[in-house]
């Protein structure tokens, strides 16, 4: 399983460094290897490079991406930070389309699907959220409101492996109003997009999907019996390391890797 902790605009260097000295001060290596977990950090774009010096630093089997890139690769757009500037400092992965980028931050599906090709091309792995809204559900759009995010971006990806570029991607349900709500989606309802999504589009190779939305020591180990997940995005209960490491002793000991994800016919 992939599991992806989101800092959004949080931490400082010297929270970083006693969050890092935590996840060091674990058997961490053995307790991944052993659920079979990769772990990745999503840190904001100032600390990206010094995060992840550190990690190399300590030895830490986790991986740094960023929490968003740029529609452009570069030029006068100030303030944007570009898929080769990710690259320039080691950086090999990203959050695209989160959804407090979408409402705070006007990001539309079609700045979702630049991104995501962009990343597919330099060789940045995106981790693509979608999600519905409350409204969404209450009016009983969500499979509407999926499809309009996710059909552009399968035919992107469809585009990319056409040309030959074969950048793992993963997609991250997050339903906007289990984000830091303390609500997750129950285990039906998650299985019913994950299907959906899986079924409805002609993606390339099967999606790898990840859940994200109020998961925390109390319902991980819950959601983790899905079959049809492949690891969780988790902002809140995560920006404490001693939640993300007792989150992954949760997690039953599988076979399946983030890699291989789960097969759809
Ligand atoms: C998120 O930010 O992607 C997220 C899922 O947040 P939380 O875990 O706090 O709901």
């Amino acid at each position: 399983m992939f599991l992806v902790a989101n800092w959004k605009m949080n931490m400082t260097r010297s929270l970083i460094d006693g969050y890092l000295d935590v996840l060091a001060g674990r058997p961490m290596s053995g307790l991944l290897e052993r659920k079979r977990l990769s772990v990745a950090l999503a840190a904001p774009h100032i600390y990206l490079d010094y995060v992840n010096r550190e990690v190399h630093r300590r030895k830490l089997p986790v991986q740094i991406v960023a929490q968003d890139v740029s529609t452009r690769t570069s030029g006068a757009f100030t303030g944007e930070v570009g898929v080769p500037n990710l690259l320039d400092i080691g950086i090999k992965g990203s959050l695209i389309g989160h959804s407090e980028r979408r409402r705070f931050f006007r990001e539309t599906d079609e700045d979702v699907v630049a991104k995501t090709g962009l990343c597919l091309n330099g060789g940045v792995v995106p981790i693509i959220c979608f999600g519905e809204s409350r409204p969404d559900r209450e009016n009983g759009v969500t499979l509407e409101t999926l499809r309009s995010q996710l059909e552009p971006v399968c035919e992107e990806i469809v585009r990319a492996r056409e040309e030959g570029i074969y950048t793992p991607f993963y997609l991250a349900y997050e339903p906007v109003w289990a984000i830091g709500s303390g609500v997750n989606a129950g285990l039906s309802d998650i299985q019913e997009v994950v299907t959906f999504v899986c079924e409805a589009f002609p993606w390339p190779d099967p999606p790898n999907c990840l859940y994200g939305g109020s998961v925390g020591l109390e319902n991980i180990r819950e959601l983790a019996s899905s079959e049809f997940l492949s690891g969780f995005l988790v902002g809140s209960s995560w920006l404490d390391p001693n939640g993300l490491l007792n989150s992954a002793e949760l997690l039953p000991q599988t076979e399946r890797t983030a890699q291989e994800g789960v097969r759809f016919k």
